[in-house]
């Protein structure tokens, strides 16, 4: 008779959530490799706007998406500050994990060549306006924020839950401007009308 240990030791549905996460934040880094490798080929005219300041902002959003809740899910630290969880909300937090991935691959999709981890203009730099960013801006920041809406649903702990919503909250909230302020140094009247027409990252909202 074959045995059934997963029977015998039921998973918990905290151990499924974390593992859920885990498999997000794997998802998402297979995606966007592809992308990655093929960005490194394309050549950088403006680099000026990559400076300790953005790797800050980098390192403190990698923090709170990444590490933090990693180390919440191996260690289950900080204990003390972790809640009950309902099958309901691990299940919200993962369809909200699948939309941020989806969301992920279209804007890396529409964004080819011109995409980059840090604030740069490559030298055959094109404004992209179709696709999802017909719709907002910053749809791969909004991408980041529905990863951090997934987090706080799937890990029921006050600090891993929350991390990434304050991580990237701070990165987008120090970059954005800038952002905006190079592309339109970059493209002029083209990204001054882009912006008329487009809210940051959710349509017609913000
Ligand atoms: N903020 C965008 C892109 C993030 S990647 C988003 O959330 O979808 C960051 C790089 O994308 C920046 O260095 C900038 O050069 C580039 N970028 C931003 N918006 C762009 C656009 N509409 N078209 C082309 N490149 C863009």
């Amino acid at each position: 008779m074959i045995s059934l240990p997963l029977l015998a030791h039921p998973v918990s549905l905290v151990t499924l959530a974390k593992c859920i996460w885990a498999l997000g934040v794997v998802s998402w880094y297979l995606l966007r490799l592809p992308f990655e490798l093929k960005v490194r080929r394309t050549r950088v005219a403006d680099a000026t706007h990559r400076t300790l300041r953005e790797y800050t902002l980098l390192t403190i959003s990698t923090l709170g998406l990444g590490i933090v809740p990693a180390v919440f899910c191996l260690t289950s630290w900080p204990r003390g500050l972790t809640y009950a969880t309902s099958p309901l909300q691990v299940t919200a937090g993962a369809l909200v994990f699948l939309a941020a991935l989806w969301l992920f691959w279209r804007t890396h999709r529409d964004l080819g060549r011109n995409w980059s981890v840090t604030l740069e203009i490559k030298e055959t730099h094109q404004l992209i306006t179709h696709g999802v960013y017909r719709a907002v801006r910053h749809p791969m920041y909004s991408a980041f924020f529905l990863w951090a809406v997934a987090q706080a649903l799937l890990l029921p702990n006050l600090v891993a839950g929350l991390s990434g919503l304050i991580g990237f909250g701070i990165l987008f909230a120090f970059r954005v401007g800038r952002e905006e302020q190079m592309m339109r140094e970059t493209f002029g009247p083209q990204y001054d009308a882009y912006m008329q027409r487009t809210k940051r990252i959710i349509p017609g909202i913000y």
